[in-house]
């Protein structure tokens, strides 16, 4: 179990320091803050034909926010916006310690072990909710979550 939470350490400092897709490129985007822990971040991605075929994220906050930030641009980049939505929902899962098949949501399970911690739940979904709105289309210039 050691093993597992340092593997999880590693992948998350990992995006933390290399941030997958960061810098906004002026595609459609929701900016979302959560004052709880300070965490603020932009989602922008490009749809076409029902495929994400960019998508970036930019902003500031603590490790958890921002890695979870990178490990959604990656797999989500060049997915299909009906993928985006179960992964979504799967991910809201993980994170709240819900039983589940979540292999396919890659590196995002390093983030597992936020369900020990409620508080910070947010600063691992802020940027899932964020892409969520952009899908959705429920764009705004700035919001908290
Ligand atoms: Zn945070």
């Amino acid at each position: 179990m050691d093993k597992l939470r340092n593997l999880y350490q590693t992948v998350i400092m990992d995006h933390y320091r290399n941030p997958y897709n960061k810098g906004l490129k002026g595609y459609p985007k929701v900016h979302l803050k959560n004052p709880a822990c300070g965490d603020d971040i932009t989602i922008e991605a490009k749809v076409n034909n029902g495929v994400i075929e960019t998508i970036n994220h930019n902003g500031t906050g603590c490790s958890i926010c921002c890695a979870s930030a990178s490990m959604l641009c990656l797999l989500m980049e060049g997915k299909t916006v009906e993928f985006a939505r179960k992964e979504i929902n799967k991910f809201y899962n993980l994170v709240q310690g819900k039983d589940g098949d979540y292999e396919s949501l890659g590196d995002a399970n390093s983030l597992s072990g936020v369900a020990s911690f409620p508080a910070r739940i947010r600063c691992a979904t802020i940027s899932w909710k964020a892409l969520e709105m952009v899908l959705e289309g429920d764009l705004d210039e700035e919001r908290e979550i």
